[in-house]
Order: C-alpha cells, then sequence, then structure tokens
C-alpha cells in the first residue's frame, strides 16, 4: 500500500498533473494539483465503511464529497486514521436531509455529526472568503482578528486556502479516486514539514487554536517547522487566553491522550505555551525540584499505556499537572496553622478554580481527580483496619499508581509504595504481617479533625516557648 506513494514521491515532477497555477511566493495559492489514482497509495481499503457510506450518498445525491484533513495525510504516511472527515458543497441542511442519523452542531462553526453506532463521521461544508455583505449571523471578526464566527459556504479551492496546514489540505475524491492537492501539502509530507496556509501570525490571530495544533502535529507527525510557521508561535502564545476553556479542555485533551504526551509537553514548554494551559503548574516547573519528574513520568506512562492499549484517565493526568500547585497551597495553608486534611481540601478548591478560569474540566473528571488527592492522604494511616478499608476505596487503584509516581519523581522518600505493592500482592498472612511492620515502625498517626484552634500551655511551661 505504502510502496505505491513511495514511488510516487521519488519522481513527483513526472508524475503530477499541473491543472492551473504555478508555486506562487508564500501567502498564496500554489494551485491545484491532482493526482490520479494510479499515481497514489490511498486505497479505498483503508477507509471505514461509514467514511465511504457518507463520501458515496453525497456523491450520489449530486454533491462535490471528498475525504479530507488527518485521514489523507496520515493515509500517506502510513498510519492508520484516527477519523473521517468530509468537505462537500452540501451544506448542513442538505446533509441532514440525507442522513437521518445525523446532527448538526457547533454555533461558531456549523458541521454535521453523522453517527454510525461508535463512529462519527464529521461532515464540513466548504468555507468561504466572508465579505461585508455576510451579516454578523454568517461571520464575525473581532477587531484583533479573531474569528468568533465562521459560516460563510464557498467553493473548494477558497476552502482548502482556510484550513490549517499545508498537509491538512489534502482531498481525497470519491468521483475518480484522485487526491486533490491544494497547497503543495504533498511535498511538505515528503520533506516532513508542517506548514501553515498564509500568513501564519494572520491565522494564529484568527484562531489562537492553531499553535496548539501546530505543536500536536509537530508530536504526532514528527514533523518539523517551516521557519515561518514556528516564528511567531512564542510571541502569540498569550493569545490562547481568547479560548473558552471548554474548547481547551477538548483540545489538551487531543495534546495529551495521542500517544505522544511528552514530546507535546516538552514542545509546549518549550513554545511557551504550556503557562498558558496551565499556569500553576508551569510556576511550580521553577519552584519544585521535583514537578518536572513527576509530570514527565506522568505523561510517559499514559504515552505507555496508549501503546499498551491500556485504558487511561484524563483525571489522572490532571491530578499530576495540578498536584505541585495542591501541595504549595497545602503547606502555606498549615503554616498558618490549618491541620493537614482541611488544609489538602483548601488547597485543592483554591488551585482548582484557578486552573477552571483556563481548561474546564468536567466533574466526571476532576471528582476522581480529586479522589486521588485525597488518597494521597489516606496511604500512609496503616493502622487496623484502614489499610483494608483504602485498599477498597474505587479509586485506589490509581491513587497507588499516583503514590509510586510522587516517590519515583522525589517528592516524598520512597518505601509506601512497596509497602502497598506488597499488601496488594500478598494473601491474608501475608497482609497481617505488613499491617504488624506498619505499626511497628511507628505508622504516621492519625491526622488531626478540623478543630478550632486552641492555644496549649505547656505545663510548668518548661520545654521553653520560641517567643518566650
Ligand atoms: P486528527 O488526526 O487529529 O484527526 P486532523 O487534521 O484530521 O487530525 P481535525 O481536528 O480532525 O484534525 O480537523 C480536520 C481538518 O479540519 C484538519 O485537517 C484541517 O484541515 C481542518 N481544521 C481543523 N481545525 C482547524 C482550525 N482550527 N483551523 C483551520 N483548519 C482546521
Ligand atoms: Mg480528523
Amino acid at each position: 500500500m505504502f510502496k505505491g506513494f513511495t514511488r510516487f514521491l521519488q519522481r513527483p515532477g513526472e508524475r503530477l498533473k499541473h491543472l492551473f497555477g504555478s508555486q506562487d511566493g508564500p501567502g498564496e495559492s500554489p494551485g491545484l494539483r491532482v493526482i490520479p489514482r494510479d499515481q497514489h497509495s490511498v486505497s479505498r481499503r483503508l477507509f471505514s465503511e461509514p467514511a465511504l457510506k457518507v463520501l458515496y450518498r453525497l456523491h450520489n445525491a449530486g454533491y462535490e464529497a471528498y475525504l479530507v484533513g488527518g485521514c489523507i495525510r496520515d493515509s500517506l504516511l502510513g498510519k492508520q486514521p484516527k477519523d473521517f472527515d468530509v468537505a462537500t458543497d452540501a451544506t448542513p441542511e442538505e446533509v441532514r436531509e440525507l442522513f437521518r442519523n445525523s446532527r448538526i452542531i457547533g454555533r461558531r462553526f456549523r458541521i454535521v455529526h453523522v453517527r454510525f453506532g461508535r463512529e462519527v463521521i464529521e461532515v464540513t461544508t466548504f468555507r468561504g472568503k466572508p465579505n461585508e455583505d455576510h451579516g454578523e449571523h454568517l461571520s464575525q471578526q473581532s477587531d484583533d482578528g479573531l474569528l468568533l464566527r465562521d459560516n460563510v459556504w464557498g467553493d473548494v479551492e477558497e476552502d482548502a486556502l482556510r484550513r490549517d496546514f499545508t498537509v491538512n489540505a489534502l482531498y481525497y475524491n470519491i468521483a475518480d479516486f484522485s487526491i486533490h492537492d491544494w497547497a503543495d501539502g504533498v511535498s511538505d509530507i515528503e520533506s516532513r514539514t508542517l506548514r501553515m496556509i498564509g500568513d501564519p501570525a494572520t491565522r494564529y490571530r484568527e484562531d489562537p487554536v492553531r499553535m496548539l495544533r501546530a505543536i500536536r502535529f509537530a508530536a504526532k507527525l514528527d514533523f518539523d517547522f517551516a521557519a515561518a510557521t514556528e516564528a511567531p508561535i512564542r510571541e502569540m502564545a498569550p493569545l490562547l487566553l481568547q479560548i473558552p476553556p471548554a474548547r481547551l479542555f477538548d483540545e489538551v485533551l487531543k495534546l495529551f491522550l495521542a500517544g505522544h504526551a511528552l514530546t507535546t509537553f516538552r514542545l509546549l514548554r518549550d513554545y511557551d505555551l504550556f503557562a498558558m494551559l496551565f499556569p500553576e503548574a508551569d510556576e511550580a516547573l521553577s519552584e519544585l525540584p521535583w514537578a518536572e519528574a513527576l509530570f514527565e513520568r506522568a505523561l510517559a506512562n499514559t504515552d505507555a499505556r496508549i501503546q499498551q492499549d491500556r485504558p487511561v484517565t484524563p483525571a489522572f493526568l490532571f491530578a499530576a499537572l495540578l498536584w505541585p500547585g495542591v501541595v504549595q497551597r497545602q503547606a502555606r495553608l498549615q503554616e498558618d496553622g490549618m491541620p493537614p486534611v482541611p488544609a489538602l481540601q483548601a488547597a485543592a478548591q483554591q488551585a482548582v478554580s484557578r486552573q477552571l478560569q483556563h481548561i474546564s474540566i468536567p466533574k466526571r473528571f476532576s471528582i476522581p481527580m480529586r479522589e486521588i488527592w485525597d488518597l494521597q492522604q489516606r496511604l500512609p494511616q496503616r493502622r487496623g483496619r484502614r489499610a483494608i478499608q483504602t485498599r477498597e476505596h474505587p479509586r485506589f487503584r490509581a491513587a497507588y499508581d499516583f503514590l509510586l509516581l510522587r516517590e519515583e519523581a522525589g517528592e516524598i522518600k520512597p518505601g509506601l509504595g512497596d509497602w502497598w505493592t506488597a499488601f496488594q500482592e500478598g494473601d491474608e498472612h501475608d497482609q497481617q504481617r505488613l499491617l504488624g511492620k506498619a505499626a511497628s515502625q511507628g505508622d504516621e498517626p492519625r491526622p488531626r479533625k478540623r478543630r478550632p484552634r486552641k492555644r496549649r500551655r505547656r505545663p510548668g511551661g518548661a520545654g521553653g516557648d520560641q517567643h518566650g
């Protein structure tokens, strides 16, 4: 399957058919290149049944229909496409009429989701260039260039040039199985270059999330940035603060749950983007010696689990990224006299509410995240039935993994993790022995309950008051 593509890459000049336009300077359309079926490696067998169904039904109804974006890019790179995006000249309403199993979603950017069981095909109507005649209900841009609404329809060429990167503007035409390359994306795939279409600074201003997408694709595809694509990112990074937290949550999941979280994290830091997403975590990186190791290990574990097809939860990831902030806040509260348990609660509350100003975290993740933190306080207390109760907590496993992470990162001294490993693996007899050991080692006493602090007077004043 890949053979055809490499053959094509070896002699691109001969095999490409230039329909119109030429290789213009940056920012202008290099024009369309059509790569016929016998000159590329992308076979219909790579596409899902639902994706083909959508394409054929649109085509048979007389509309243009293309597969576009990541699925074509990844197919050309010999990777399994993650999902399938369809572009068409049918309006969302027309698409809705063709598919009973579909619904129109989005306001800023209206598209249709066509559902087949668990698979969703995203169908997008060609976007065009807005002009003054288009009312604000179709197209809207803020004074500083941010696209607030982008629902003006256009033709396929306009659509292609409004996409983000050249390698994402490749269209597979169901009418004749050719690939339409509008922005010289194939040669960028060949040289493994991530290049923004048009003027990068303008495109980032229109939609700052494109900076995150740049990082995501660079990490996932192992591509280098074109110089002009890379240049404005650091300076423009603060524009991410304009993006609604709900959209950033979706984007952060894509960044960290695609199997390249560690590389992505390093790139985000390098381009000053991480601080825009997780400001407190970023501060902790320069304040706490173990924070970097904690994040890097958490992200590397996530990548390894995805590699092994094991489940990952955003709760664990957020628990790790927010933890150093929680620890610092808890320490401050305890210095002010608050006992450990309420201090942890209050610290968690504060850290989460600061984070929510940037990235929303749905309750289904923030609740288990806080349970993972709470359990960190229970894991050292193993006397009596406590170890057994902790072991039965639904979040025990995640909390135990989190404890190991903290030990490995050097936040706390190792030992407790090993005890819990042995406790889980042991039979009843081993467990009794381990409980005895914990008791004899002077296991940490139970933290004090929340109680108004009373000045305790030392009997006789012996031992001396610090201020005495
Ligand atoms: P993935 O493999 O993650 O699905 P993708 O390139 O398909 O990568 P999607 O988010 O599925 O990314 O978007 C589909 C296509 O829509 C992209 O390839 C790109 O052409 C276009 N696109 C998506 N988001 C933007 C954006 N913010 N600005 C411009 N074009 C975009
Ligand atoms: Mg996609």
